[in-house]
């Protein structure tokens, strides 16, 4: 994948978390009421009773990293 920032290959990679890894538009919300928080969240990780990996590509000139939850990781 090129970066849409300055066109050069990514890296391709993963990012990886203890917990599931979500999109939000709520960064405030709380893990105290995780069933009211579901219908704005977007997951974007596999594996998220083992190990929660998002297949994702950086940029370390822009210090960018784009994850593509269109794909799972294996
Ligand atoms: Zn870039």
């Amino acid at each position: 994948m090129r970066c849409p920032y300055c066109n050069e290959e990514m890296i391709c990679g993963a990012v990886q978390s203890q917990r599931e890894i979500f999109f939000t538009t709520r960064a405030d919300r709380t893990w105290l009421i995780p069933a009211l928080a579901k219908k704005d969240e977007i997951v974007l990780s596999s594996h998220n009773w083992s190990k929660p990996t998002c297949i994702a590509y950086h940029c370390p000139a822009c210090r960018k990293v784009i994850i593509d939850y269109s794909v799972k990781s294996e």
